[in-house]
């Protein structure tokens, strides 16, 4: 068989050859491509390459701003919201800003699955946030309300101490629907309250109750609310606070949306 195809080409050899020219024209047609060999050698490599990284960023930069502007929150997909950090982190514009590891949506400090905080943030419970809480716990009070903070400031090291017993007990999974891993967790911010009870029956009791519909009015949400797992990353706590101040908290809650929902952002761990 092998002979055969050898004298096959042999054969073809001895036509291509005595076809008048054609035998010249092979040994230039091997050095046009070592010519272009060389054209792909000298010209791809180096010079195209950062120019067109950097050209790619700022499409990508003006796309994403667009999508920013024009849909800003539900349809933010995993991939456009990924560049517009990076795009925001290079060229410090406003939206998402990066500053000492923790992130900042339009001067909203933001933790959740996708946005962590560094290890070493250890501000204890904000001062503002607390005052806030003491104001709406005197008017729930005044209407024979008790509504109290069962847990406050969680520092890294605490929350991971937190996180792995309850991964022990449930596995991961189980507790990644219920528990932030350290430096996810919104207790870490200072501005995060879990209130009372902190289980699926404060929802149903008057003080729960209040608090969904008021504390808008004090400067908090409800961080996790129900149905919006698959948002939040989180199940339903009914006794989850977050403080945003009076006007955010009062827009997020009238929007009806979930913090994710209403910047636009994912809430994911990276693995
Ligand atoms: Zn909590």
């Amino acid at each position: 068989m092998k002979k055969g195809f050898l004298l096959t080409l042999l054969i073809a050899a001895g036509i291509m050859t005595s076809l008048s020219g054609c035998a010249e024209k092979t040994v230039p047609a091997t050095s046009d491509e070592t010519v272009t060999t060389e054209y792909i050698s000298t010209t791809v490599p180096i010079p195209d390459g950062p120019v067109g990284i950097v050209a790619s960023t700022d499409n990508n930069y003006s796309e994403d701003t667009t999508a920013m502007g024009v849909v800003p929150d539900t349809s933010a997909e995993t991939t456009s919201e990924t560049t517009v950090e990076t795009a925001m982190e290079v060229t410090g514009k406003q939206g998402i800003e990066t500053i000492n590891g923790i992130t900042y949506i339009d001067g909203v400090l933001i933790v959740n699955k996708t946005y962590s905080l560094p290890k070493d943030y250890n501000p204890g419970v904000d001062a503002t946030a607390e005052s806030a809480f003491k104001k709406m716990q005197s008017a729930a009070a005044s209407e024979g309300l008790n509504i109290y903070i069962s847990s406050g400031f969680r520092s890294y090291d605490y929350q991971s101490g937190l996180y792995e017993r309850y991964a022990q007990r449930d596995g991961y999974a189980a507790a990644d629907r219920y528990s932030a891993r350290p430096g996810h967790s919104e207790h870490q911010t200072g501005l995060a309250f879990d209130l009372n009870s902190i289980d699926d029956s404060f929802a149903e009791t008057k003080e729960g109750k209040w608090v969904a519909e008021n504390c808008h009015k004090y400067g908090f949400i409800i961080r996790y609310p129900k149905g919006k797992e698959d948002i939040t990353g989180y199940m339903y706590e009914s006794w989850h606070i977050r403080y945003l101040g009076v006007d955010m908290a009062t827009k997020v809650y009238e929007s009806g949306k979930t913090l994710e929902e209403y910047f636009g952002i994912t809430s994911e761990y990276d693995e």
